[in-house]
């Protein structure tokens, strides 16, 4: 097992999902839903309850991020399909 993601117990605003936790991708730990990408640093949103931010994660880069730390998330894979614009 090298995906290290572990379900925090915040939950998105919008989709009542449970945020995932990602080990630095940036600077710091984030949190995000994996449905929109709402989240924010661990930090803030996890121990601090606030900072939570709507579309903290653009729906593309978070697909990618979510394939990076694992692939533990197959629901993420059948919205593939979902229409984006750019
Ligand atoms: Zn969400």
């Amino acid at each position: 097992m090298t995906a290290e993601i572990s379900e925090s117990s915040v939950r998105c605003p919008i989709h009542g999902v449970e945020l995932i936790y990602i080990p630095k991708p940036i600077a710091e730990d984030i949190v995000v839903c994996p449905e929109c990408g709402a989240g924010g640093s661990y930090e803030e949103v996890v121990e601090n309850r606030r900072g939570l931010i709507i579309r903290f994660i653009p729906q593309r880069a978070l697909k990618e991020l979510l394939k990076q730390v694992g692939s533990a998330n197959s629901l993420i894979a059948s919205n593939t399909s979902a229409a984006s614009t750019v």
